[in-house]
């Protein structure tokens, strides 16, 4: 469906589990990144454990392979090939790193479903190391953002997108996401835009206590089988009103037909 922008994070939503932690967990390197990290950021530790890693034998080949076993809802790769089949933009926004949600997304068959990935840059140095570096420069433009890591404003992220939107045409937004990270981006969300927080996750918690900021209308999910759901019925219920809205300005009427007004329980505004 032309018009509808669904913007996805990745871990813990299109896959269940984080994805950094997964590779440190199964290449055997828990304890240290535990012992590390009250020293730096997040993301810089990631950086140096990809070195600790290498340093102890570990091949990018044993990272890939990690990655590919990745756990993941059944639902979650059908819902994504679904959405992009009729039509949808898909993109991703992750405080992961490009080579992970890659070589993820490659493996699962989806990666040309998605037409931007957003996560911190990686790539693989003269030694054959993994190396992630922050998606903003903290050092040199830091971002203004109190809500979010030093490496990535999510909701910056978003409002880049809505300014090309802006030329571009009316867009539509759901942004499905289960982290703390996920709160800033949900506030950028506008009227009309949907926001699907994963329910008892961080996001969803900050959400709920903060109910009255939000512009976007909320569909919480729990689980993979939900969030197919939630989400395609969400497609319809924009293609309908979309497909409403073009026909009330094509006809000039002053109501909004009646098919539209009953597949969306909330009022709807017509703008001519
Ligand atoms: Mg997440
Ligand atoms: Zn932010």
């Amino acid at each position: 469906m032309a018009g509808i922008v669904v913007v996805f994070d990745f871990d813990k939503t299109i896959i269940e589990l984080d994805s950094d932690n997964w590779v440190v967990d199964e290449l055997g390197a828990t304890e240290l990144f535990d012992q590390l990290l009250p020293t730096m950021p997040w993301n810089s530790l990631m950086d140096r454990m990809m070195k600790e890693l290498h340093a102890q034998g570990k091949t990018i080949e044993d990272i890939e392979e990690v990655l590919r076993r990745a756990p993941i809802h059944p639902r979650i790769v059908p819902a994504i090939k679904k959405a992009h089949a009729i039509g949808c933009d898909l993109r991703i926004v992750s405080d992961a790193n490009m080579f992970f949600i890659e070589t993820i997304v490659d493996h699962l068959g989806i990666k040309d479903c998605f037409s931007e990935i957003n996560s911190n840059p990686s790539y693989i140095d003269e030694q054959r190391r993994l190396r992630i570096s922050p998606y903003i420069d903290f050092h040199s433009s830091p971002h203004a953002c109190d809500l979010c890591p030093p490496n990535m404003c999510k909701g910056m992220i978003i409002e880049r997108m809505q300014a090309s939107f802006s030329k571009e045409g009316k867009r539509r937004m759901i942004y499905l996401g289960d982290g703390a990270g996920d709160f800033c981006p949900s506030l950028k969300l506008k009227e009309g835009d949907f926001m699907m927080p994963r329910k008892n996750f961080p996001v969803w918690d900050l959400i709920c206590k903060n109910r009255a900021l939000l512009r976007a209308e909320i569909h919480e999910w729990i689980e993979g089988e939900e969030l197919e759901h939630i989400l395609l019925e969400l497609i319809e219920t924009i293609s309908n009103l979309n497909s409403a809205q073009m026909l009330s300005v094509d006809c000039k009427f002053e109501t909004i037909p009646m098919a539209a007004h009953e597949a969306l329980p909330p009022p709807l505004k017509v703008h001519h």
